[in-house]
């Protein structure tokens, strides 16, 4: 499976080049919402999961092809600045092109100074900050035991003062779990002081890790980014198909598999060839049309035609 994937339409950073640096599902977190499955590996040591050199040859052949692209976007298969190279890789692609980089990153690594030296050569960096509350943090996000809300929110003000590329913040939100007004309230203050360029607000839309992860409604998003105020947006996406240059072939060859057998969102990727973050689009849009059906069996989500 490549390392880059795309380049996949995105609301937010239109066309957008993939890029992939740490194994399925290597993270930091084990977010209850998270679209990629349960994390797997948990962990905060930092390695070079994937080379630098794979990526930039990839990378390198895919920028040759000349396609329309508005960001080469680190994300992935779990939390990228795990990545010992991020940095080193961030750096050479803009020695490459002059495309800007985005860092997808959960954030909880920017209390390293390499971490923040890494991230700082990027034109955009969106950390997602779910929670500032320790119990509201445990309960969305179940970090890493030596993860420490405090920490983390630390590192972002630090880094928020070293940065001078674009900082959007990302919130999701999961009904009953980090969504109670105390806690936006508290963030309030938090956002306050870290004075991203954008705060966008999500909620549950794909299918998240766990059954009880909901979504709030738009109604409910909306009194929040009235409570937050200044530049906050609803990202979510409320309607269908609005997002995505849907291929009708990919669409046909997810159907046609899951006529056969329950398959995970991995089986999909690996048999179709096509990145689980590609995927994921698909499905979600294929789920809510009514034609396939999804459920979590021994700990893992299944897709099947309804
Ligand atoms: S949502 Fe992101 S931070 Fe949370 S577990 Fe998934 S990959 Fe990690």
């Amino acid at each position: 499976m490549s390392q880059i994937f795309g380049p996949v339409p995105s609301r937010r950073l239109g066309f957008s080049l993939g890029v992939d640096v740490v194994p399925l599902k290597t993270c930091t977190y084990n977010c209850i919402y998270c679209q990629l499955e349960r994390t797997t590996k948990k962990t905060l040591r930092r390695a070079e999961y994937v080379t630098a050199e794979v990526i930039l040859e990839e990378l390198r052949h895919v920028l040759s092809l000349g396609q329309q692209i508005d960001y080469i976007t680190f994300s992935g298969s779990g939390e990228p600045t795990l990545n010992a190279k991020i940095g080193e890789m961030i750096r050479k692609i803009k020695e490459m092109t002059c495309i800007p980089v985005a860092v997808l990153t959960n954030g909880s690594l920017l209390y390293e100074r390499e971490v923040r030296e890494a991230l700082s050569a990027a034109d955009l960096v969106i950390p997602s900050l779910d929670a500032v509350s320790d119990e509201a943090f445990q309960r969305v996000n179940r970090p890493h035991g030596r993860l420490k809300i405090g920490t983390i929110l630390k590192g972002l003000r630090i880094f928020r003062e070293i940065f001078s590329g674009q900082l959007w913040l990302e919130i999701m939100f999961v009904k009953g779990i980090n969504d109670a007004s105390e806690e936006i309230e508290r963030m309030r203050g938090v956002i306050g002081e870290l004075r991203p360029e954008k705060i966008q607000l999500n909620t549950v839309i794909r299918p998240p890790a766990e059954v009880f992860a909901q979504p709030l409604t738009e109604e409910e998003l909306s009194g929040i980014r009235e409570q937050l105020g200044g530049n906050a947006e609803i990202i979510a996406s409320f309607k269908r198909k609005d997002q995505s240059a849907y291929k009708a072939d990919v669409e046909e060859a997810v159907l046609t598999l899951l006529r056969r057998r329950p398959v995970t969102l991995s089986d999909i990727s690996e048999a179709l060839g096509v990145h689980r973050n590609e995927v994921v689009k698909y499905l979600e849009v294929l789920e809510h049309d009514g034609k396939i059906a999804s459920k979590i069996f021994g700990g893992k989500r299944y897709y099947q035609s309804a």
